[in-house]
């Protein structure tokens, strides 16, 4: 059965079902025709077995209301909606003479992501801006819905056995839809009937590769891009990237197209922490935001056709540089791979709360890291932040411009030892922030986004269960530099030092290595692994694309 795109519309119900009629073949293309018939219908499609994949609500519904009135307006029905069917898409569209007016009224919602989109009612034929938005709205849904309609990848086995999960979470993570297929239904019996090899579950079926066991998420990454000892012990490439978030992807893009022969190596799915937000709103030419497995999968796809080769599934754990100059040798346990340079782009992992409701909830209230970017959802909400570091408290102040109140969650006894005295004063002085000392968050959850929390006083042990939009990590991220050899130049935190901050004995004629260049010749390091660097996904991707310049600068010398 299809799924339904339900439009919500009375004076343009019959333009926008010309609209959508090029949706047919594949959605069912439904028509209510007042806000208050949308859940009823919802619920119906549910029973019926249907999947709600987008619902397109017209603004001109509210003609003579306020949108975003609380009891009457279109918000409080996308509020209810986004309740019945978290995964539909929820699409606003308004006239070309309401447009402004509209978009001045649902602005701070959209920001909050309310909804996903606001656009303009095509005014003619062929309006591929507006179908473009919509696909790509479907595709978000597609990758998102538990049982995807295209199969790339084929698992037969049992759905909670533990390496079934982890095979799913890594496909999920680099955007390739599966299913997971009972033994003894037909298309599981069709695979393991397929396989060559001793009855073992689980297997996999992998589109291009045939049906293989696997025993571990590594032989499913091998099964994708190879093992490192496959690689011919002769060749020596010109840039090996260790890592795949977005610095070690833009630097593979740039590196590749550039002419340099490139390797990544990726230790988990390549997107790093960027791939697993759900949607990152602030990435130069998004407007719609995108999700980080969609643009770690473009990222990929793009620095595949450039030339890259990557390898998935190994963790790099050691580095020999070379000491004549000549190249550096990257180890794994599948196998050595040489490179005349190194990029360093193994990032930082944010320390977690271990908590996994709201794992789930990262990017739709839970945010890790700094505040700048999710503060303006916050408009009007109660937040707290979990953390005592300056990072915390200033996080904290910008939040309270925006939020109705913020709660310093901390587990010690105050913030005197971990953060600033300055910072200290601006908190006691702001009435916005409140500091909760001896609170640990133990649980929390939401239907689509994070409403609750759930704070235990570590000395009582007495629980509190609070109403909270939004929460934000800061406590810490830990560098992934354990690999690295000794000689190698880190700050305190085990960060690496590049530039003019590496120690100065290691400068050559008394000048400091280039921007990103690490205390070792031919080794540079790029994004979140670098002392200093920005923590977010356009300043990891600028550094690189910076990164290869000078990677051919170091190339000449040789
Ligand atoms: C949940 C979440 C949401 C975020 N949302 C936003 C946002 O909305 N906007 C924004 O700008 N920023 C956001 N950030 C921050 C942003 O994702 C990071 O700044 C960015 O991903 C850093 O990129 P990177 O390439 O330096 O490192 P990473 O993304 O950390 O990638 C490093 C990669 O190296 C791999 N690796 C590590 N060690 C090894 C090893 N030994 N061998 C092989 N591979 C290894 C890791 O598996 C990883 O894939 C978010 C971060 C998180 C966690």
């Amino acid at each position: 059965m299809n799924p339904v795109i339900l439009i919500v519309s009375e004076l343009n119900a019959q333009p926008l079902l010309v609209e959508f009629s090029r949706y047919q073949r594949e959605y069912e293309v439904r028509v209510v025709r007042s806000v208050g018939q949308v859940t009823d219908e919802a619920r119906q499609c549910t029973d019926a077995g249907r999947r709600l994949a987008m619902i397109i609500a017209d603004t001109s519904l509210c003609a003579t209301t306020d949108l975003a009135d609380p009891d009457i307006g279109l918000l409080s029905a996308v509020h209810e909606w986004r309740q019945t069917v978290p995964t539909a898409r929820l699409l606003v569209v308004s006239a070309f003479e309401r447009f402004l007016s509209d978009s001045e009224q649902l602005r701070t919602a959209q920001a909050r992501g309310k909804f996903d989109a606001l656009l303009l009612t095509p005014r003619g034929a062929r309006d591929e801006e507006f179908h473009t938005a919509v696909t790509e709205l479907l595709s978000d849904w597609g990758a998102t819905v538990v049982d995807p309609e295209v199969e790339a990848v084929r698992i037969v086995g049992d759905p909670d056995d533990l390496l079934t999960v982890q095979l799913r979470d890594l496909l999920v993570r680099m955007g390739m839809p599966h299913r997971v297929h009972d033994p003894e239904s037909p298309v599981g019996q069709e695979i393991i009937a397929a396989y060559d090899g001793p009855s073992t579950l689980p297997l996999v079926d992998v589109l291009t590769k045939g049906v293989v066991a696997v025993n571990s998420v590594r032989e499913l990454a091998a099964a994708f891009y190879g093992r490192p000892d496959q690689i011919d012990q002769d060749t020596v490439f010109d840039l090996c990237i260790v890592g795949a978030g977005p610095s070690g992807l833009a630097a593979a893009v740039y590196g590749a197209s550039e002419g340099l022969t490139t390797v990544v190596l990726e230790a988990e799915a390549i997107g790093g922490q960027a791939g697993t937000s759900s949607m990152i709103r602030n990435y130069l030419g998004f407007p719609r935001g995108i999700s980080g497995m969609r643009l770690a999968q473009r990222a990929r796809l793009q620095a595949t056709r450039f030339g890259t080769r990557f390898i998935t599934g190994w963790d790099v754990v050691g580095l020999t540089p070379s000491p004549e100059g000549e190249h550096h040798c990257v180890h794994t346990a599948g196998g050595d791979v040489r490179a005349r340079t190194v990029v360093i782009a193994t990032g930082a992992a944010y320390r977690k709360l271990a908590v996994p409701g709201l794992e789930e909830l990262t990017g739709r209230g839970v945010y890790y890291g700094s505040a700048m970017s999710a503060a303006r959802e916050m408009d009007g909400l109660d937040v707290v932040v979990v953390g005592g570091g300056n990072s915390a408290g200033q996080a904290a102040l910008h939040l309270a411009r925006f939020a109705r109140s913020v709660t310093i969650a901390v587990r010690r006894d105050g913030l005197h030892d971990t953060m600033s005295r300055y910072l200290i004063d601006e908190i006691d002085y702001n009435g916005r922030v409140e500091v909760r000392t001896c609170c640990e968050v133990i649980d929390g959850g939401g239907a689509a986004r994070l409403e609750w929390l759930d704070l235990r006083d570590v000395n009582t042990g007495e629980v509190e269960r609070r109403t909270f939009e939004g929460m934000f990590l800061l406590i810490g991220a830990d560098p992934r530099c354990e690999w690295l050899p000794d000689e190698l130049a880190l700050d305190g935190k085990g960060f690496v030092l590049t530039g003019r901050d590496v120690p100065q004995d290691a400068w050559v004629e008394g000048l400091p290595p280039e921007s990103l260049a690490t205390s070792i010749p031919g080794i540079f390091a790029v994004g979140d692994v670098r002392a200093g660097s920005m923590k977010r996904v356009a300043a990891a991707s600028g550094e690189g694309s910076s990164v290869v310049p000078l990677v051919h600068q170091y190339l000449e010398t040789l």
